[in-house]
């Protein structure tokens, strides 16, 4: 396991895991330069939409009143999926889902399951668990597959091994798949990972998936996948699991049209997912288990500033277009759901741990622009900016730092001072602040100081005023 890869196991901050990522020059480039492109990607989607801002604002409506109202949609729903004949259970936590999933495994005597892609999963560390109690669990979303071989965590929501070179990749299939040395050809390796994943398709009886949206109306949940693995896995295994989380749902099924357009064209610019496949009841001889996690929804759904982020369908837009982002990788993010988004759910979960990330963005607000639910990413990002410090989480150094800004720029003789101070230092003792003990100098060259401040300038070349007329 690399040290920067798996984020259930790393504590370090995003700026240290950042420079961890951005020691190969050579793959932050393309990592950022693929991203922009898929962003591209999206905006020419959108724009053959004429009705695309419309549809961002009535996604972003329904999801209101979904937040408004989740109990009563939930109460529904689960009367509608009782009445199909699925099963429902409640986990409020992390640790209640897992749980659940390996008494329903238990239950059956298995020790070999398949999984298809859920990033509800992945926050609970439910494949750490379930290993822990000898359940072998199989990613079978091709990218989710490479990083679980490579024992990485995914490092993108919709796609998870995107900081991985086809070189790379072929390696590792090499390794574990016994494809032919040095050989990186997609279409090979694809074929590889398709005869490996259907032996373990055809064999396992246990399935779970995570679940896109799930109608309160039918008791039916959507997933999406371009792969058809969800589809592979609940149709062939005995025992099918959905895992949840309790914002998923949305009101009928004719809200979906309106999600399904938005979701597949943010994400890759592609009209739509290649399978949106329907799931309402269990096929004749089938278990269906549908479990709903909390997971802290609640507490956010209790916090007004930030109750918005529920609406996230998830679609990786603001990953993709976020400058941050893009050169620092996903793992710096040392949570499950990283980028902008992810930096406004997990302080949700633990503030003490993720105090870091709300600080890992340049506030330019891209993010908030291509959200297809409208979620005021970047205004969340700097509101929680405000509540950490208030909260006592900011680094000391950090503390020490804002405490002396205050009294030097409430206070115009100190400020001069302060100035002229500077000024001094970098002109004749340079390696004071340009030294690797300066984050600010680690990347970049200092600005030359100016000979003088501002107001010493004005002072000196302020035209007098005209004098009045006879004197
Ligand atoms: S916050 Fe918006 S843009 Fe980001 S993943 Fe969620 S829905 Fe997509």
């Amino acid at each position: 396991m690399s040290d920067q890869t798996k984020h259930t196991a790393n504590h370090s901050d995003h700026a240290t895991l950042a420079e961890a990522f951005n020691a190969d020059e050579a793959r932050v480039n393309w990592h950022d330069e693929t991203l922009w492109w898929i962003r591209q990607k999206r905006d020419k989607a959108a724009h053959t939409l004429p009705e695309w801002e419309q549809l961002r604002e009535t996604a972003s409506q329904i999801k209101h009143n979904v937040l408004s109202n989740l109990s009563e949609y939930l109460v529904q729903f689960e009367k509608q999926a009782k009445t199909n004949g699925a099963i429902i259970h409640w986990a409020a936590d992390a640790k209640e889902h897992n749980k659940i999933v390996h008494e329903i495994i238990s239950k059956h005597g298995i020790t070999q399951i398949v999984k298809s892609k859920s990033m509800l999963t992945e926050e609970c560390h439910l494949n750490e668990y379930l290993k822990q109690q000898g359940v072998e669990v199989i990613d079978t979303d091709l990218g989710e597959r490479i990083v679980q071989l490579a024992d990485e965590a995914p490092s993108h929501i919709v796609l998870p091994c995107i900081h991985w070179k086809k070189e790379e990749i072929g390696e590792l299939f090499h390794k574990y798949l016994g494809t032919p040395e040095g050989n990186a050809d997609p279409q090979l390796l694809t074929h590889a990972a398709r005869l490996h994943l259907r032996e373990k398709f055809l064999t396992r009886k246990i399935a779970i998936t995570g679940v896109n949206f799930a109608v309160a109306e039918t008791g039916e949940f959507v997933v999406c996948t371009n792969e058809g693995n969800a589809d592979m896995g609940a149709h062939l295994a005995d025992v099918h699991i959905a895992c949840m989380g309790i914002e998923k749902i949305i009101p009928e099924r004719n809200h979906l049209g309106v999600f399904l357009r938005l979701l597949a064209r943010s994400a890759t610019g592609q009209p739509i997912t290649t399978y949106s496949s329907h799931f309402k009841k269990p096929r004749k001889g089938q278990e269906l288990h549908i479990v709903l996690v909390d997971n802290g929804r609640s507490t956010q759904l209790g916090r007004e500033d930030f109750r918005n982020s529920l609406k996230c369908i998830r679609c990786g837009a603001c990953f993709n277009t976020c400058p941050v982002y893009r050169r620092s990788g996903g793992h710096s993010y040392h949570t499950a759901i990283a980028g902008p988004i992810g930096s406004i759910l997990a302080p949700n979960l633990d503030m003490k741990e993720y105090a870091d990330l709300p600080f890992a963005s340049t506030l330019c607000g891209s993010c908030s622009n291509v959200c297809p639910v409208k979620i005021d990413i970047h205004q969340q990002l700097y509101k929680w900016r405000q509540v950490l410090v208030q909260q006592g989480h900011a680094p000391a150094s950090k503390k020490i730092a804002m405490k002396g800004m205050n009294t030097v720029l409430s206070n115009p003789s100190l400020y001069k001072i302060a100035g002229k101070t500077g000024r001094w230092f970098i002109k004749h003792l340079s390696f004071t602040v340009n030294n690797k003990l300066n984050p600010w100098y680690k990347q970049r060259e200092m600005p030359e100081t100016p000979k003088e401040s501002f107001s010493e300038w004005y002072k000196k070349n302020r035209k007098k005023p005209p004098s009045p007329k006879g004197e």
